[in-house]
């Protein structure tokens, strides 16, 4: 099974925020003020944080999971 999941630069992260608030699913959090991460399980893969990223460095990706 294949799911669509957030990946990003965190290296290129300034910290923002704005994918934070976007997300519809509480997905995104920052590390520790310094980057953002994403919590593939919560993540549905609407990519509104790769749209709304001011860096531009979230893409969306295709994941396997093991069912
Ligand atoms: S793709 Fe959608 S659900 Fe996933 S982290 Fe981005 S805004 Fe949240
Ligand atoms: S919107 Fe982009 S630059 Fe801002 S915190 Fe999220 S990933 Fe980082």
């Amino acid at each position: 099974m294949a799911k669509r999941v957030a990946k990003l630069q965190k290296d290129l992260c300034v910290a923002c925020g704005t994918c934070v608030k976007v997300c519809p699913k509480n997905a995104i959090s920052i590390y520790k003020g310094k980057y953002a991460q994403v919590d593939e399980s919560k993540c549905i893969g609407c990519s509104l944080c790769a749209k709304e990223c001011p860096a531009s460095i979230i893409t969306i990706k295709t994941k396997e999971v093991v069912a």
